[in-house]
């Protein structure tokens, strides 16, 4: 069966339907067919059928000088459509060549070409608005950070002449306080150099084990403070001296590890760093930094890498901090062309790992040197798993045992010279991992809390001595 060609109407009405202007025109130009939108848009109505093409576009049309020219108008995809009424708009059309007429197709794009140009505006303006923003941020974190340094030097020349008790400890806040303040001054301005674009990846020979090394030591005093062990693995195959940003490499690795330090009251740090991948003279280094601490949910982890995010206002009250270190360290990693993973369990723990890239240095390559033994790598022990931590609140382990005495040891030290604070966090630590125990031992440690709570030196001591003996009983008995 052949094809039976629409009848005209029908062609029509489809026409008059179309959101395109459609027109028809002979080979000289004259139009001989306009739907219902062309005859709107180009504000001729009917008329339209009496007009020519050169009318509607008389730009294009100008410089010739014979006839019509059809050459041209067949190979037109963008123009000015001129109305009746002398105004214009810019279309998009497509010509398809006929027999005896000839077919257009057009779009006014008057509304996109704007929202264009306002977009290229908006793009100016905002490239402007950053650019005074970052100006303003380095200014003032500049200025802020000339009196921080002042008061901490000043401060520090008392302490070093010699003061002593309460005074002490409170010249030592205010150090703390500048040491915090001075962080998050670091933080504010790291951001903003990221979000500028701005920040730069050094590409310098360092001793990768001495950068760890480096990073462990610095949290040393906390995790002691906190009686915390700490477990560093680094993989031997490391080259010794790699090339890269030690600086930021340090301020990454340290970020998880204070977190993991900050988020853990009981247990363990555990630090793993293997070699992924060797290609010539690139190495790309996979780190795993896991805690047995307060561990992080899934619907926290979400709000997770993001600036000014920390998973809920209690944390921002009990632990501090801004929630700008791990939206910072996520987009030093990414320049560092890594990526990095949280595995977390509600109570039970985190790991954060992450991966980056670097270059082994030729002194490494050369000397094939073999890592050094620094005090805290390579202590050989096995990577805590996240069900291990409820070992320690099992009543009995051994790692609840050597947990509680580690712990009592510490809260001794600190009722000894009147800490309350931190014998506070002890008897707490205590009570917890006694969670389990036997109901006279579970009532001791509470009643010891509540005396460290009101700071109460005779009555806190006496308790002690009453848990400890009590709990070394019911332990040797078991
Ligand atoms: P901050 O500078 O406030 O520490 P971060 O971006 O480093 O901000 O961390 C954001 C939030 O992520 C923290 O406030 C905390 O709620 C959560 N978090 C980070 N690390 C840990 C961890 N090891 N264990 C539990 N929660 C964590």
């Amino acid at each position: 069966m052949g094809q039976t060609a629409l009848p005209l109407d029908d062609i029509h009405s489809f026409a008059d339907a179309s959101l395109e202007i459609i027109l028809r025109f002979d080979n000289d130009g004259n139009i001989v067919y306009a739907n219902t939108l062309a005859e709107e848009e180009l504000g001729y109505g009917k008329e339209l059928q009496s007009q020519t093409m050169a009318v509607l576009f008389p730009a294009e049309f100008q410089s010739e000088e014979e006839g019509f020219p059809l050459k041209t108008i067949l190979g037109m995809t963008e123009g000015m459509m001129y109305r009746k009424n002398g105004t214009c708009f810019p279309v998009r059309m497509k010509v398809r060549e006929g027999g005896d007429t000839h077919l257009l197709f057009a779009i006014n794009i008057a509304r996109r070409v704007e929202t264009e140009r306002k977009l290229v505006r908006m793009k100016d303006e905002m490239e402007e608005t950053m650019k005074v923003r970052n100006e303003f941020v380095a200014n003032v974190t500049h200025e802020l950070r000339t009196p921080v340094n002042g008061i901490r030097g000043h401060v520090t020349n008392l302490v070093e002449a010699g003061v002593s008790g309460e005074v002490k400890s409170t010249l030592d806040i205010i150090i703390r306080c500048c040491d915090n303040m001075s962080a998050i001054i670091n933080n504010i301005l790291d951001f903003s150099k990221l979000e500028a674009g701005k920040f730069v990846i050094e590409e310098k020979e360092f001793d990768f084990y001495k950068m760890v090394n480096h990073a462990v030591e610095t949290n040393i005093p906390t995790i002691n403070a906190k009686g915390l062990r700490i477990m560093v693995n680094i993989d031997k195959t490391i080259p010794k001296y790699l090339i890269g940003d030690e600086l930021r490499l340090t301020q990454i690795l340290n970020n998880f590890l204070s977190n993991a330090v900050k988020f853990t009251s009981v247990g363990y740090i555990n630090i793993e760093v293997t070699k992924t991948l060797q290609f010539d003279d690139e190495i790309e280094l996979f780190f795993v930094v896991s805690d047995t601490g307060i561990g992080i949910s899934p619907e926290e982890k979400d709000k997770l890498f993001k600036s000014f995010s920390q998973v809920d206002a209690s944390i921002t009250r009990k632990y501090g901090g801004t929630g700008l270190g791990l939206a910072i360290t996520k987009q030093l990693i990414e320049l560092m062309q890594g990526s990095v993973h949280l595995d977390s369990e509600k109570g039970k723990g985190s790991s954060f790992s992450f991966s980056v890239r670097m270059h082994v240095a030729q002194k490494a390559k050369e000397e094939q040197q073999a890592a050094e033994q620094f005090e805290f790598i390579n202590q050989n022990q096995e990577m805590p798993q996240f069900d291990s931590v409820e070992k320690f609140f099992q009543f009995g382990t051994p790692e609840n045992v050597q947990e509680i005495r580690g712990k009592m040891e510490k809260l001794i030290l600190c009722m000894e010279v009147e800490a309350w604070d931190k014998a506070e966090n002890f008897a707490h630590n205590i009570k917890e991992l006694l969670e389990q125990a036997p109901r006279e031992l579970k009532r001791s440690a509470f009643r010891l809390e509540m005396n460290v709570r009101k700071s109460d030196y005779d009555k806190s001591m006496e308790q002690y001595g009453n848990l400890k003996s009590l709990f070394e009983e019911t332990v040797g008995g078991m």
